[in-house]
């Protein structure tokens, strides 16, 4: 799970991103959770400017086709590429088989991200960590989607 929805402030402007929910906090005294911040697992620190994938979307940075770039235009691609790396050894090394993501971030957002242009502007696609989680066969799911996520977690519990 994305730490910064755990209530760590560990977000780009130095806050959390905890959701109004109790669900969370019920996952986590259930034991069934382990969260990292891909960011500061990349060597990011707290605060931190914000960073846009630029070019594509984080299947692209995956694929060394897009990057991951400040306003300055400086590269960060590599932290990312890192933290998302880190994400994945922490889900495969507790069995994890599912994620809860921070929506839209350049990092854990699934579906949509902003558009690299940092004027608030969506567009379709996938942060590094939440591409790379799914490309390994982990099912994605964001803040916004805690329904489906409890849904699909019910359906791992039968198998
Ligand atoms: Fe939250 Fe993910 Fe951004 Fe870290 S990288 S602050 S966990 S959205």
């Amino acid at each position: 799970m994305s730490a910064c929805l755990l209530g760590e402030r560990v977000r780009y402007d130095g806050r959390d991103a905890a959701p109004a929910t109790d669900v969370l906090a019920r996952w986590v005294r259930e034991g069934r959770v382990v969260s990292i911040c891909p960011e500061v697992a990349g060597g990011l620190p707290v605060p931190r400017p914000a960073a846009e994938i630029q070019g594509g979307s984080g299947v692209d940075v995956l694929a060394g086709k897009a990057t991951v770039a400040r306003k300055d235009g400086s590269d960060v691609s590599a932290q990312f590429l890192s933290g998302a790396q880190a994400a994945l050894d922490v889900a495969q090394a507790n069995g994890v088989r599912m994620a809860i993501l921070k929506a839209r971030s350049p990092s854990c957002g699934k579906g949509e991200i902003h558009d690299g242009t940092f004027s608030k502007v969506r567009k379709p696609g996938d942060g590094v960590t939440a591409a790379l989680l799914a490309q390994h066969g982990i099912a994605v799911f964001t803040d916004e989607e805690l329904e489906r996520a409890a849904e699909h977690l019910a359906t791992l519990e039968t198998i």
